[in-house]
């Protein structure tokens, strides 16, 4: 029996038909301005986003809005001093952006095993993996669940590296009730449109508590000017800006984010309860909060329960199907620390199921039933 209506994986168009008029408004505020980028709406939003991420126990930190969460880690790294010939760790389990970012900063990216149970770099596999090149570390918070980042610190700490988080998924995510971003020297963002925090085009941003580093990315932003020299370069910068048009949307789209990170999380709640006992769950450490940027499971014959459901009208998707270390444009540039067991292992498991703020429970109860239909697919 196939559902009465299909299904996305994401639906952006009812998130912004939810908030039409605002956006609508916002757009034509721009519009009408006569000023398009970098001006009033980004600073407000800069502003806005910093006091989102202020942690309970600190200040705010500083905040650069960026052109995307590639430009985003790539000028954290080159603001944390990342050099051509430097080595940068990371993840293989990730989206493509976070290595191309370190490649853009002229470094090599390294590759270490992710815990099997977050999916986030294993802080034991990292131990072994520093060595005299390594410059900088990328602990990515994939689906939206923070990575371990305390002894990531005591790692990095005690070998005098500096860790760029990669919150690209993780919006809101709490470790350890301090939000993602302010762990590390610099975090990073990307308002990607279907990102927790989503734009109608291309955005990022960069935060973090040292004032100096943060007028870093500030500079490398545009062309390396600063406000009384501009046109006159003091480091070699590139053009990152953010749009006006998109500054005003996001600040729009703010204002919802707790509520739609909650509306997410209640909707992972109900999958707990409601999927078949042979679909492994995504876990969330008692530490930390997850964000639910995608809901992953793990199943047996992934491809064959991939079918199964999109013969129903259910989206899925598969984040990410081949590790970057075993592409083509990385398998010659990269290099990696030790066997990707975990990592190579999970490329043929996962499964993003539907998962967006607009998703009702029925929804995601018909999922469960569409899932639980296909056991005897897989069995067969
Ligand atoms: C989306 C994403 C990025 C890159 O962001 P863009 O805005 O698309 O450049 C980086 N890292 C991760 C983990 C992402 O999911």
């Amino acid at each position: 029996m196939a559902i009465a209506e299909p299904i996305p994986l994401v639906d952006l168009r009812a998130q912004y038909l939810a908030l039409k008029d605002e956006i609508d408004a916002a757009v034509a505020r721009v519009l009408d301005s006569g000023w398009y980028i970098l001006g009033q709406e980004v600073r407000a939003f800069e502003a806005e986003f910093a006091a989102f991420c202020q942690p309970p126990d600190g200040a705010a930190p500083g905040c650069v809005a960026v052109n995307s969460g590639t430009d985003a880690l790539h000028l954290a790294l080159r603001a944390c001093g990342v050099q051509p010939g430097d080595q940068v760790i990371t993840v293989s389990h990730t989206a493509v952006a976070t290595a191309a970012a370190i490649q853009l900063a002229g470094a090599t990216p390294v590759f270490v095993d992710v815990d099997p149970e977050t999916c986030t770099l294993d802080p034991k596999a990292l131990a072994d993996a520093v060595g005299p090149q390594t410059r900088a570390i990328v602990p990515v918070h994939l689906y939206g669940h923070p990575a371990d980042l305390a002894p990531i610190l005591a790692i990095a700490r005690e070998a005098g590296i500096p860790v760029i988080e990669d919150c690209a998924q993780a919006h809101g995510a709490q470790y350890r009730g301090r939000p993602v971003g302010t762990w590390g020297d610099l975090g990073c963002f990307s308002f990607y449109p279907t990102k927790n925090l989503g734009a109608l085009g291309d955005g990022g941003a960069v935060i973090g508590r040292d004032p100096e580093l943060v007028e870093r990315v500030r500079l490398l932003r545009e062309y390396g000017w600063t406000p009384s020299s501009r046109y006159v370069s003091q480091v070699p910068g590139l053009n990152s800006r953010l749009d006006e048009i998109q500054a005003a949307i996001l600040r729009v789209k703010l204002r919802h984010l707790r509520a739609w990170n909650e509306k997410r999380r209640e909707l992972a709640a109900h999958y707990r309860t409601h999927l078949p006992a042979w679909v492994h769950r995504p876990v969330e450490r008692p530490d930390s909060t997850h964000v639910y940027h995608l809901y992953v499971v793990r199943v047996p014959q992934r491809d064959r329960v991939q079918q199964h459901l999109r013969a129903k009208g259910i989206g899925t998707g598969i984040h990410y199907p081949v590790p970057v270390h075993q592409q083509p444009a990385y398998q010659a540039g990269a290099q990696v620390a030790h066997p990707l067991v975990h990592t190579e292992r999970l490329a043929g498991e996962i499964l993003s199921l539907p998962m967006h703020p607009m998703m009702t429970p029925t929804q995601v109860e018909q999922v469960a039933t569409a899932l639980a239909d296909a056991l005897p697919t897989i069995q067969s």
